[in-house]
């Protein structure tokens, strides 16, 4: 059965390809090919013989022998793969430190130090594999990752990712202005070493169609005032010549923003050097936004660009609220970051209780300041609202959404196995939550399952981690 040709699973099948609407098949089936790595069709029945659905799904004649069946358990469903939008591998290697600091300090004492100690490709090799294992047991099937500024220690991280199975956007960071002497390079540097690592990322890989490729590289200045005009440019020009995607911080704190400023006084705004740079796109990801003008998101929106909400890392260094409601009413696509180092773990499911709790505390300080409450401004945003984040949002945040976030026919199978009766569980029985035990309607009963799931769930429930098809984590 290991060759079998098609995979299919039958059970609970969870998804929201729409923010606002989950998409529950209680009794579900869903079918993958092996040889593409793609789902090849649902149903909201798993009654159906697999080989009769399968022939439906493929138009072709199809052999019991040619397919494996998973049949989910009654407290298991089958969910899309957590998608990171924003985090930092090496910075793994001091987390949960240093989150009494604002954002500015923590760079100074934390992070530079310790991304340059990557200079070293034999800590690259220790290290890596131990933070992307880690990653992927928490259910995160893609990530966009930032290295350091070297090249080798990148291509290690490159090559442990590909190695682990997981999906990511790789970025070899570019620091040739305003950073310390012992972690910087010169403008040249940054730009050449930048293009070597395109080359090698994609060079490793063949002629494999973009979206099916494992790691991809991302251009990533690492924020506007540690680059040069000059580097913003040559990397905005890579960018479009190797089209790439493109990653980097925004508006995250007040005293950022200022030196920023007065790096670019030429500039409007924040948002405005990156534009001037030809660094915004419906492919470029803008870590925090958590001080956005009204022009700022205008250009945002205008290009495509997405958000990533790092509602961990905000709150811990303490940098404030960002408002998805109103990203999301301006239109902006929006999924959630990790942000580690500067959030103090790796779990997508902590990003989404912190995204409730910030639109909570946001809502709530509205009301204080007597702020005039209109429209959706003022309603909580809902467990499947923050599902849709994790998931179909990141996708469209990242520039897949065609192929990736929810478990749609032709999308590539990026999915999590999870167990809400898993060994140790923080999600009590649905038998002992008496608001599920009194109900007739097993969708209702889901839908209250998936707010436990956001709610109270971790990685001791994510039971089994698919990427491309291929199991890359298991807990049995
Ligand atoms: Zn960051």
């Amino acid at each position: 059965m290991a060759h079998a040709k098609f995979s299919l699973f039958t059970g609970c099948i969870i998804d929201t390809p729409v923010m606002g609407e989950l998409r529950i098949l209680v009794d579900g089936a869903l079918g993958i090919d092996r040889s593409t790595g793609r789902i090849v069709g649902t149903s909201e029945s798993s009654a159906t013989p697999a080989k009769e659905l399968f022939e439906q799904w493929t138009g072709q004649q199809v052999s019991e022998d040619d397919i494996e069946t998973t049949g989910l358990l009654a407290d298991q469903f089958l969910m899309p793969g957590f998608i990171d939008t924003h985090t930092h591998a090496p910075q793994f290697s001091f987390l949960g430190i240093g989150h009494d600091l604002p954002l500015m300090d923590w760079l100074n004492k934390y992070t530079f130090k310790h991304e340059s100690e990557f200079k070293d490709p034999e800590l690259a090799r220790k290290f890596y594999k131990g933070a992307i294992d880690r990653v992927i047991r928490n259910g995160v099937t893609f990530a966009a990752y930032y290295g350091t500024i070297h090249l080798e220690a990148n291509r290690i991280l490159a090559d442990t990712i590909r190695n682990a199975g997981q999906r990511a956007f790789v970025g070899k960071v570019c620091m040739d202005a305003n950073s310390p002497d012992y972690y910087s390079e010169s403008t040249a540097e940054s730009i050449e070493q930048t293009e070597e690592f395109i080359k090698q990322v994609l060079g490793g890989q063949g002629n494999c169609p973009a979206d099916t490729r494992l790691v991809t590289p991302i251009i990533t200045p690492r924020f506007a005032p540690s680059c040069s005009p000059e580097c913003l440019g040559a990397l905005g020009e890579l960018a479009k010549r190797y089209q790439l995607p493109i990653q980097s911080h925004l508006c995250e704190n007040p005293s950022e923003i200022e030196f920023a400023r007065q790096c670019f006084p030429e500039c409007t705004s924040y948002t405005e050097i990156y534009h001037k740079h030809g660094l915004l796109g419906n492919r470029t990801i803008m870590a925090h936004c958590v001080h956005m003008t009204a022009e700022e998101l205008v250009i945002m929106r205008d290009t495509g660009t997405g958000i990533s909400h790092c509602p961990t890392s905000n709150f811990t260094l303490g940098s404030g609220l960002a408002d998805v409601r109103r990203f999301v009413a301006q239109g902006i696509p929006v999924g959630l970051g990790t942000d580690v180092g500067g959030g103090y773990t790796p779990s997508i499911l902590d990003a989404m209780r912190m995204a409730a709790a910030t639109n909570r505390a946001l809502i709530a300080s509205k009301r204080l300041s007597g702020e005039d409450l209109s429209g959706r401004d003022d309603v909580p945003l809902e467990a499947a609202e923050i599902f849709f984040l994790a998931t179909q949002g990141g996708a469209r945040v990242m520039g897949m959404a065609e192929s990736l976030g929810s478990l749609d026919a032709g999308k590539l199978f990026d999915a999590l196995v999870i167990d809400l009766s898993a060994h140790a569980s923080p999600v009590p029985s649905a038998e002992s939550t008496f608001a599920i035990s009194c109900l007739s309607d097993p969708v209702e009963a889901w839908m209250l399952r998936l707010e436990q799931f956001v709610f109270l769930a971790d990685d001791r429930n994510i039971s089994r981690v698919y990427v491309g098809g291929n199991l890359i984590h298991s807990k049995c």
